[in-house]
């Protein structure tokens, strides 16, 4: 987020101030953005995280004409496999009411009954499913750190300039806020954002004055490979939440544990009791191909999770000028990165909006206590 913020910054002609990217972890060997599962949906409930999406894949599809440097394209895998939610009989309304406003907001997804489910998707259980929807088009997968390398290697050769280390105090100095770093230097600047993520977001709010009700939340990622061929496999969601995607030759798989078992992430150890108590069986009844699997490496990795409403909360903070956020994406910040760093270089550059209107997304709704809920959390 922090890269795709300073390069779209430094890609506008009406911005001529200095950026500073400072990163604590120049190998990004824990961050989000680097385990992420990295698939990008239009399969949102509410309206602003659709047309994100929407921006998105327009993005990442023509990612050449942004990121390109030196001649050199960046490559980064983009697939168009599809979600496909599946709905159980008490949560068919919910699946519909999604499929309308996606629809109204220009997304490309179908509706299937259960039996437009078993003739489209014949590797399916579907006896215990009323209804599904899948992404025609504009939905799928990509190399999420290939992306974030690209967002950082444009951000490089266009004059941007990276600081290996941590931000550990902000102090509001004047019309300057200035930043103590790790290293003994100390940076001021009149504009600061904050994308430090799951791992420092909240911290760095705390410093600036600011409580906000981001936790790190661990998910783990499963890889399996799957001798059966199961051709045009989707990222599927069951309706428990746990989803499966194909990953190269094979797949990968996930499922958040259950609520009261969901503690702040302080480790990045696998949870392999999950997989074996939860997710296979899961997949296995639902694809009856994943009853003989071999599994293979798995990671953990940390949600950066918005206790108050799963959204994130993004731009300036009303009483702290030249503070802004970008903060709290919930598990779908990798696919917002393209419209939330464009929304912020208009932002900080003119002072609004301008290509997609970020403003539902502001910290304000916490103030005023009127959460934007997201109901696709995956
Ligand atoms: C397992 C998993 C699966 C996911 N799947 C998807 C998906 O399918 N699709 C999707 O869109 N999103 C997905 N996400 C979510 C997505 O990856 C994140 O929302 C996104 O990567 C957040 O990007 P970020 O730049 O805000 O945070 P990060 O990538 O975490 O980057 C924050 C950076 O800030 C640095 N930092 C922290 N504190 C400080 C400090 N004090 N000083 C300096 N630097 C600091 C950290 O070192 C880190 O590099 C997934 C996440 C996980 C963990």
């Amino acid at each position: 987020m922090g890269s795709s913020v300073a390069c779209q910054l430094a890609q506008r002609a009406d911005f001529s101030g200095r950026i500073v990217v400072v990163e604590a972890d120049p190998s990004y060997q824990t961050c989000a953005s680097a385990r992420s599962a990295a698939s990008i949906r239009q399969q949102f409930s509410t309206a602003i995280n659709i047309e994100i999406s929407l921006f998105g894949i327009a993005y990442l599809r023509d990612i050449g004409k942004w990121l390109t440097v030196d001649g050199e394209q960046p490559e980064i895998g983009l697939h168009e496999g599809g979600y496909l939610f599946l709905a159980t009989a008490d949560k068919e309304q919910i699946l519909r009411d999604n499929h309308a406003l996606q629809i109204a907001h220009g997304a490309d997804t179908a509706l299937y009954d259960r039996a437009g489910l078993a003739q489209k998707f014949p590797w399916l259980t579907t006896e215990d499913i009323t209804s599904g929807c899948h992404g025609l088009s504009g939905e799928g997968w990509f190399d999420g750190y290939g992306l974030m390398q690209a967002f950082r290697k444009k951000a490089r050769s266009t004059g941007v300039e990276y600081i290996a280390a941590r931000a550990d105090r902000i102090e509001r100095h004047g019309g300057d806020w200035t930043v103590g770093l790790s290293n003994g230097e100390r940076i001021s600047a009149p504009v600061l954002v904050n994308t430090a993520g799951a791992s420092g977001g909240a911290e760095i709010c705390r410093q600036a004055g600011l409580d906000v009700p981001i936790r790190t939340k661990k998910r783990c990622v499963f890889t399996f490979d799957c001798r059966e061929r199961l051709p045009s496999f989707p990222l599927l969601i069951d309706p428990n939440g746990t989803y499966v995607r194909p990953e190269g030759t094979g797949y990968i798989c996930g499922s958040a544990p259950p609520a009261d078992q969901d503690p702040d992430c302080e480790d990045f150890e696998v949870d392999y009791e999950l997989f074996e108590t939860h997710i296979w069986p899961t997949l296995a009844h639902r694809v009856p191909a994943f009853e003989t699997i071999k599994t293979g490496p798995a990671w953990a990795g940390s949600y950066d999770m918005n206790l108050f409403d799963h959204n994130a909360f993004v731009g300036g903070v009303p009483g702290l000028d030249g503070f802004y956020l970008a903060l709290g994406f919930s598990g779908h910040g990798l696919q917002q990165a393209p419209a939330i760093g464009r929304g912020m270089a208009e932002l900080i550059t003119t002072g609004h909006f301008e290509t997609l209107d970020l403003a539902p997304l502001g910290i304000e709704r916490l103030t005023l206590n009127r959460p934007l809920i997201e109901r696709n959390v995956v």
